[in-house]
């Protein structure tokens, strides 16, 4: 029965998802009609002279580009208990943070009612899609996700994560349920205060429904990925608790979260035992996923953007299970779905729902047109295009204007055009436009910092070995200034295997103002410095400390000076330090 109504959902969902993409230029015009008509009242567009219209034109004339700093003001007033139409003709119900990873600082956004109906649709889309490919008819999720602390603004309104205001909304769970993704733990575990303590409980709530579960999954790859290098070291200890029925009394202390999982527990030597022989087959923990969970169809989260690099190790933990790549938004609002789940990760594309925001385009070129200077975009055209008026190739910007308060926002990613479904563009994700590595008159953007780094990586590989995580930082107390880049590594590399990676690591930064700048000694050579097994982890920490939300957390891939406390903690904990020789 249950079967039967998820299958037709599905199928409407993708009827629908067919309707709007059929004319995106007109669903994109009614879009911001609807925008503009909703908001007419609010002090923003009043002030630009607006006056009640609606269409592209009159917006695009009256309407600047907006970043973040531009709004703030606004939001700021808003967050302080302003209930005047500021930004939005209905008050905002509550403020989202984003992860405050990307760029160091935490950015207030508004959030509201519109949100949650768009992450109900995008939700709703990408499932249907999946379902279709990897078809589940029923059982749970194993979701490593974690509500976010929230705090009441000066003005009395809530302010967490854009994903926990999502979680607590009344349309979360109704939907989950619909879309078979079930979380296998108790609200206690997801809201949990102490992250460790809900991961060890979201691992032990997967086990014991582990036949139950079919999706794998988590906000970022990142999740997934560090939940399973914790079960490599705790295995053995949620196996006893199976068998004794009784929760360790060290590893999970919070009494909501104890109360909740003890619930679910009862003395079982049997799955004990089975969860234990899995364990003892498997060579190096590679297809954990689908020895623990023999029913799961594809493991599922953000796997794109800085959550490429923990695709191959996800891959080995899921062995041969698929690994869908989940949909693209920010806390701002969404952007585009993932309609073609079976495509790997890597050259997974979003396909944009022209109902959810009105989106615009600012064409971008790079400097020589060529794959390796992707860093260096620069403005090709002062105006933005709409979202029909893309070119198949090219680089663009995002912007948006959605239902809760941005107009034309510069979401600040860059994103190159891989084709069109219908009438609207699949996106691929390439990188944060601010995030640079720069001296003086090279840049490269996180994505040649992730090439570079696959590149040496491979060095390491022909030893077995490979990097956990890395970060970069472009040090400018001497002149001239230099890269240096951290490592961690899952085990110990002998130096003459570091020194190369050093090396070449330099080599691959291919920019050529970098190159230039390295031949020119106008940039010193690059520092590698490899980091204590589990400082990531105090990042982590130290992100979670200052409030920021684990299920958002991507590892900085480039610390600016001002991110001192970071920055500390990875110079704070490096164990060899090696210098390029490769322009020597
Ligand atoms: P936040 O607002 O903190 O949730 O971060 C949003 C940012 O995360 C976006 O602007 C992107 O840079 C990045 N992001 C979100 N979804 C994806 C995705 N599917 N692929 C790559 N990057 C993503």
């Amino acid at each position: 029965m249950l079967e039967k109504k998820c299958e037709f959902r599905g199928e409407e969902a993708i009827a629908e998802f067919e309707e709007i993409t059929l004319d995106a230029a007109a669903v994109q015009r009614e879009t911001l009609r609807r925008i503009l008509a909703d908001n007419a009242a609010a002090e923003y567009l009043q002030g630009l002279g607006l006056a009640g219209r609606t269409d592209v034109d009159s917006f695009r004339a009256c309407v600047p580009l907006a970043t973040h700093a531009d709004l703030e003001p606004y939001i700021a007033r808003i967050a302080d208990g302003d209930t005047s139409p500021i930004l939005t003709g209905k008050p905002v119900t509550s403020i989202s943070l984003s992860s405050g990873t990307t760029q160091g600082k935490r950015k207030y956004l508004p959030f509201n009612q519109e949100l949650v109906k768009s992450t109900m649709q995008i939700y709703r889309t990408s499932y249907a899609f999946r379902n279709r490919a990897f078809p589940v008819d029923d059982g749970k999720a194993l979701q490593f996700i974690y509500g976010s602390r929230q705090f009441t603004t000066k003005g009395g309104l809530t302010a967490t994560t854009a994903t926990t205001n999502v979680y607590r909304s009344e349309e979360f769970m109704p939907t989950m349920r619909a879309i078979q993704s079930q979380v296998c733990s108790p609200d206690a575990v997801i809201f949990g205060p102490d992250f460790s303590q809900s991961l060890y409980c979201h691992l032990l709530c997967g086990l014991l429904y582990a036949d139950e579960v079919r999706i794998v999954s988590a906000t970022f790859a990142h999740s997934v990925v560090l939940a399973f290098q914790t079960f490599e070291r705790v295995w053995e200890e949620l196996c006893a608790d199976i068998r004794d029925g009784v929760l360790s009394p060290t590893r999970v202390t919070v009494p909501a979260v104890r109360k909740a999982v003890s619930a679910l527990l009862t003395p079982n030597p049997v799955l004990a035992d089975a969860v234990e022989r899995k364990c003892a087959a498997l060579s190096n923990w590679y297809g954990v996923i689908p020895a623990l969970f023999p029913k799961a169809k594809y493991v599922h989260g953000i796997m794109t953007g800085s959550m490429e690099h923990y695709v191959k190790k996800l891959r080995h933990y899921a062995g041969g299970l698929p690994l869908v790549a989940a949909e693209y938004g920010a806390s701002e609002g969404w952007v585009g779905a993932n309609v073609e789940p079976e495509t790997p990760p890597e050259s997974a594309t979003f396909t944009v729902l022209p109902n959810i925001a009105y989106f615009e385009f600012i064409p971008l070129k790079t400097s020589d047109g060529g794959a390796a200077a992707e860093a260096c975009y620069a403005y090709a055209e002062p105006e933005p295009i709409g979202l029909t008026e893309v070119t198949v190739g090219e680089h663009y910007e995002v912007v948006m204007t959605t239902f809760a308060g941005l107009y034309r926002y510069r979401l600040g990613d860059v994103v190159k055009v891989a084709g069109f479904y219908n009438s609207t563009p699949k996106l691929k994700f390439v990188c944060r436009r601010n995030l640079m590595l720069s001296i003086n008159i090279d840049k490269n953007s996180e994505q040649d910092l992730q090439l570079a780094v696959d590149g040496a990586a491979k060095i390491l590989a022909a030893e077995k070995l490979e990097v956990i995580d890395y970060s970069s930082h472009a040090d400018l107390s001497r002149d001239p200034g230099h890269y240096v880049i951290f490592w961690e590594l899952n085990a110990e590399a002998n130096d003459d295997v570091l020194q190369s990676c050093c090396d070449e690591l330099d080599r691959v930064f291919t920019d050529p103002g970098y190159v230039g700048s390295r031949k020119a000694s106008a940039i010193a050579p690059l520092e590698l410095r490899v980091l204590q097994r589990g400082t990531f982890q105090k990042v982590l920490r130290h992100y979670l400390s200052l409030g920021a939300p684990v299920s958002q957390f991507k590892s900085p891939r480039c610390v600016g000076r001002s991110n001192s406390g970071v920055l500390q903690i990875l110079s704070g904990n490096v164990v060899k330090v090696f210098f390029s020789a490769a322009y020597d």
